[in-house]
C-alpha cells in the first residue's frame, strides 16, 4: 500500500507534508480520498481535473505572503460542511509564506476543526511555527534524485538551459508553473541582462538586491559576488550593513545564492582554495546561525570577508 493510500484510509485532521514534492503528494491524496480508482469519468474527478470542486480548495500565496484575508476567507467557508464528497479539503502552499496573523488565525481553526475538514499544508522545511507543527501529522517525503527532477521538467518541454536555470534558484525542490514560465522568459533574456548588470555602478547594482524578480535578483547576487574581490573593506562592512536591514526572505535568499556560489568555487578548485575550510565550515553553519537569531549583520559581514578573494 502507498503512503498516500494508508494515510488516505483514516485521515488525520491536518497534515504537514515536507519535501520537493509536497504538491504532488496532495494532488495524490486528495484524488485517493475523492474516488481512489481515479476513474477520470465520474463527478468527482471531472471536478477535480478542471478545478471546480466545491469541497477542495488549493491556497497559494496572492504576492509575497499568504494574507490573512485568504484565512479568513477560508475560516469563513470552512463553517459549512462538504456538498458532494466525504471531506472537505484545504491545501495550504508554502506554510512558510503565511503572515504571522495569517499563521494565527489558521492555528484556531487547527485547534479545533470541523470533524470532516481535512488541512493538508506544504512546506519545504519543517522550520515552521511550532505552534502550527505541533497541531499536524508529519509527513516527510523522501527528496527525489535530481536525475528524476530533471527528467520531469524535461517532459514539460524545458531545453537545458531552462532546467539549469531552474536548479540554481530552486537548488532541486520542484518548481511550481509560475517559476517555470518565468524561467523559460528569463533565459533567452540572460547573457542582456549579464551584460547590463556587469556594466551598472555599484549603487544601482546593490539595490537589485532586493528586487522582486528572482532571476533578476539571482544574477545581481553573482554580479556582486563577482565584483567582491575589488570592494575595500568599507565596502564589505557598507554592504553587509545595507543586506541586513532587508527582510529576512532578501537575506536568506542573498545567503542561500552565496553559500551556493560558495560551495561550486570549493568544488571547482577541488577543495584546494586557501579559504576553502572556512567556507565548507560557514556551509555547515550559516542557515543554523540565521535560524537563531545570530546577529544576522555580523553573520553577513564574516560571510562577505570569507567569499572576498
Ligand atoms: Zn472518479
Amino acid at each position: 500500500m502507498s503512503l498516500v493510500e494508508s494515510l488516505a484510509r483514516k485521515p488525520a485532521h491536518a497534515y504537514l507534508v515536507i519535501g520537493a514534492t509536497a504538491a504532488q503528494f496532495a494532488q495524490k491524496f486528495v484524488q485517493h480520498l475523492f474516488c481512489p480508482t481515479e476513474c477520470r469519468t465520474c463527478p468527482q474527478c471531472t471536478k477535480l481535473a478542471h478545478g471546480t470542486h466545491p469541497d477542495f480548495t488549493w491556497v497559494s500565496k496572492s504576492g509575497k505572503r499568504i494574507s490573512i484575508d485568504q484565512v479568513r476567507e477560508l475560516q469563513q467557508k470552512a463553517l459549512y460542511p462538504p456538498v458532494e464528497a466525504p471531506k472537505k479539503i484545504y491545501v495550504i502552499e508554502s506554510v512558510e509564506d503565511l503572515s504571522l496573523e495569517a499563521a494565527n488565525s489558521l492555528l484556531k481553526i487547527l485547534e479545533a476543526p470541523p470533524r470532516y475538514l481535512i488541512f493538508l499544508l506544504l512546506a519545504k522545511s519543517a522550520n515552521i511555527l511550532p505552534t502550527i507543527l505541533s497541531r499536524c501529522q508529519i509527513v516527510k517525503l523522501p527528496t527525489p534524485p535530481r536525475s528524476q527532477i530533471e527528467q520531469l521538467l524535461r517532459e514539460r518541454g524545458l531545453s537545458d538551459a531552462e532546467v539549469e536555470a531552474l536548479f540554481s534558484l530552486t537548488k532541486g525542490s520542484l518548481a511550481d508553473e509560475p517559476l517555470i514560465e518565468a524561467v523559460r522568459q528569463f533565459v533567452p533574456e540572460r547573457p542582456k541582462l549579464q551584460q547590463r548588470l556587469a556594466e551598472l555602478p555599484e549603487n544601482e547594482l546593490w539595490d537589485l538586491l532586493t528586487e522582486e524578480n528572482l532571476f533578476v535578483r539571482r544574477e545581481a547576487i553573482l554580479e556582486v559576488l563577482r565584483r567582491l574581490g575589488g570592494y575595500s573593506s568599507a565596502q564589505v562592512l557598507a554592504l553587509a550593513a545595507m543586506l541586513s536591514k532587508c527582510d529576512p526572505e532578501v537575506i536568506e535568499f542573498f545567503i542561500q545564492e552565496a553559500l551556493y556560489e560558495m560551495a561550486s568555487r570549493v568544488k571547482a578548485q577541488g577543495g584546494a582554495q586557501p579559504c576553502a575550510p572556512t567556507a565548507v565550515h560557514f556551509l555547515e553553519t550559516a542557515p543554523w546561525k540565521l535560524q537563531r537569531n545570530a546577529n544576522v549583520q555580523l553573520l553577513l559581514e564574516s560571510l562577505l570577508f570569507t567569499l572576498r578573494p
